[in-house]
């Protein structure tokens, strides 16, 4: 063999030794590809039964909150009234606030309206023809639709005594209800120096229907007048909304 000849065998064969590693690496990569970078394989299918790569999770993808904030009335329902003061009105100031207030420090909030409409409007599932049920069949609903721990619903009390005045908290006949209203009614009494203690609220539906711990809070009385000042003064809101918002987070630390 001539040296040429000899130089063009010599590179023939490197040529094939190299596909041939390459090959052999390529199958052994393939086999032990990790199911981890596949997706393919994974405990089910070690298992058995098929796999299925990809599936939606659609538990995750329903809204999950720590809280609703429900704003009572809203819309053609104005609530309690004072002359031109509507406590639908308030219950959506002070409502925004605590929202704010909760997410600032980290607590998944939901606000449940955030203007001015009824949710009665939104309701086309409820056969009945009353406004005022189709939106606490609404509200109530909310609740069964947000995965949620706890809901809070704010309104303003009205009594025909106008010296009648402090916050009242009321609860469903449940434990954990019982204590975010021992707790938020404690933080209200503090920031409206008064001694009151939360309620059984039996007669309403909202505690009736809703499934997680809830509570109704009567912020203030909407008849009397220092209430009624504090109630729509921005500033004494922003207080208002801070004891409700320390009583929630106080009710998460406890329970
Ligand atoms: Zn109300």
């Amino acid at each position: 063999m001539n040296r040429p000849t000899k130089l063009r065998t010599s590179l023939l064969r490197i040529a094939l030794f190299c596909f041939a590693s390459w090959f052999i690496l390529q199958e052994g990569c393939i086999a032990s590809t990790p199911a981890a970078i596949t997706g393919i394989e994974d405990e089910d299918s070690i298992n058995g039964s098929p796999a299925l790569p990809n599936e939606p999770d659609y538990q995750r993808a329903l809204p999950t909150a720590d809280i609703i904030i429900d704003a009572g009335h809203g819309g053609i329902d104005g609530g309690a009234h004072y002359k031109e003061v509507l406590e639908k009105d308030i219950n959506l100031a002070v409502a925004r606030k605590v929202y704010l207030l909760l997410r600032s420090s980290g607590v998944r909030a939901i606000l449940n309206r955030n203007g001015d409409y009824a949710l009665s409007d939104d309701n086309r599932w409820h056969p009945s023809r009353s406004r005022h049920k189709r939106d606490l069949s609404q509200r109530s609903q909310l609740s069964g639709e947000i995965r949620t721990n706890i809901v809070i619903s704010l309104h303003v009390n009205w009594a025909k005594n106008k010296e009648v005045r402090g916050p009242l908290v009321l609860h469903q006949d449940e434990g954990q209800s019982a204590l975010l209203a021992y707790c938020i009614q404690d933080a209200l009494n503090r920031q409206q120096q008064t001694r009151f203690i939360p309620r059984l609220g039996k007669p309403f539906y909202l505690l009736n229907v809703i499934k997680q711990p809830a509570v109704i809070v009567e912020m203030g009385f909407i008849s009397h007048e220092g209430d009624r000042h504090m109630l729509t003064d921005p500033r004494k809101q922003e207080q208002v909304a801070s004891a409700i918002a320390s009583g929630v987070r106080n009710y998460i630390l406890l329970r």
